[in-house]
């Protein structure tokens, strides 16, 4: 079993506190993303589980066994970096043969393994080339082999996609599924590109300034949002948040009436995803003001405003929407998520 247990782990560089109590368990078998901005705390963390960095407190359990002060070689994983780094010296077979000649692994099995790691790949055709003749694209996935052929227990990833183009990047994520569904290793992923971790992973971690804000899988994370952060860092528009008056408790819109959460103040936050809306006749829904609208062929993304608060929504490709108009939206009640205007939380 390599079910990892992060307890309480605090980071500090000097004053500042990079990594502020975390803690978060990943079921053996799982993909589990960190997902956060530049300077969150996600490189460390995945550093510290590797043994590249120490915690300043706290605890790393794999496979229910401390792994603090262990060395990285000692805890039973395999990794794969951003830059990744394959050896230019050696063929893709030395390559890919590296860590398991660092086990002294017998030939047998370094073939073995081998040819079954560039099978998963698809760098069977590249096995005796040296990595200056291969795309981006082909040494990443011989990185990512290298990391393979030893069975991990488990995997960490640091980005290991961000050097390639957006094509590419694409097809390596749908590999990289489709090789890791079938391998049952333990993976955690660091990335920026919520894209990225929405594909990928079983679940994802969002991290903000050294705190993790939410744990869900990608639909939970997406629909329910825990905090404004999580609910404007995923999403492409990201949430709309607009500020409304909440009387007799529930909230105006033309000639509808939302529900106001329990516990709501004179004021609430409307979390409201751009699809999560339908045109309504007019003065039936929340009035929005259309800025641009731009036909992506998929569909109409608008930009304007809604009771003076920037809106981005997404209509079906059909509708007949300029910029200059005036428009009613219905959102869908089953989609809105009520976020307090103070602390920024959603409500249950
Ligand atoms: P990125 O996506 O840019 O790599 P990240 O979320 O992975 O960002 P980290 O690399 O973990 O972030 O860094 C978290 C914070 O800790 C940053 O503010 C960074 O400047 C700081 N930091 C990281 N390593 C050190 C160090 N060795 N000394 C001092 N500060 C550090």
């Amino acid at each position: 079993m390599a079910n990892i247990v992060i307890d309480g782990i605090r980071k500090n560089f000097g004053a500042f506190e990079a990594l502020k109590d975390i803690s978060l368990t990943i079921s053996d078998g799982e993909f589990v993303s960190l997902l956060g901005p530049s300077g969150c705390g996600k490189t460390t963390l995945l550093r510290i589980i590797a043994g590249l960095e120490t915690a300043t407190s706290g605890d790393v359990l794999i496979g229910e066994r401390s792994v603090i002060g262990l060395p990285p070689k000692d805890r039973g994983l395999a990794m794969v970096f951003q830059n990744y780094a394959v050896f230019p010296h050696m063929t893709v077979y030395e390559n890919v043969a590296f860590g398991l000649r660092m086990q002294k692994a017998d030939d047998r099995r370094v073939k073995e393994q081998v040819e079954k790691a560039a099978g998963l790949l698809h760098i069977e055709p590249y096995l005796d080339r040296y990595p200056n003749k291969l795309s981006g694209g082909q040494r990443q996935r011989v990185a990512v082999a290298r990391a393979l052929a030893v069975e991990p227990r488990v995997l960490l990833m640091d980005e290991p996609l961000s050097n390639l183009d957006a094509l590419l990047r694409l097809e390596m994520r749908t590999e990289l599924k489709t090789v890791l569904q079938g391998a049952g290793t333990t993976t955690i992923y660091v990335t920026h590109d919520q894209t990225e971790a929405m594909g990928l992973s079983n679940r994802i971690a969002v991290m903000h300034d050294g705190v993790v804000e939410q744990v869900g899988s990608p639909v939970e994370i997406y629909n329910h949002p825990a905090t404004r952060f999580v609910g404007g860092f995923i999403g492409n528009p990201p949430m709309n948040f607009i500020t409304v008056a909440v009387e007799d408790g529930a909230v105006a819109a033309g000639t509808l009436r939302l529900p106001a959460p329990a516990g709501a103040g004179r004021e609430v936050v409307l979390g409201l995803r751009g699809e999560a809306v339908a045109l309504a006749a007019p003065g039936d829904g929340l009035d929005m003001t259309v800025r641009v609208a731009e036909p992506m062929g998929s569909h109409l993304l608008l930009t304007g405003a809604i009771h003076g608060q920037p809106v981005r929504v997404i209509l079906p490709p059909a509708e007949r929407v300029r910029g200059g108009d005036v428009i009613s939206l219905r959102p869908d009640l089953d989609r809105i998520t009520w976020l307090s205007p103070e602390s920024g939380k959603s409500y249950p």
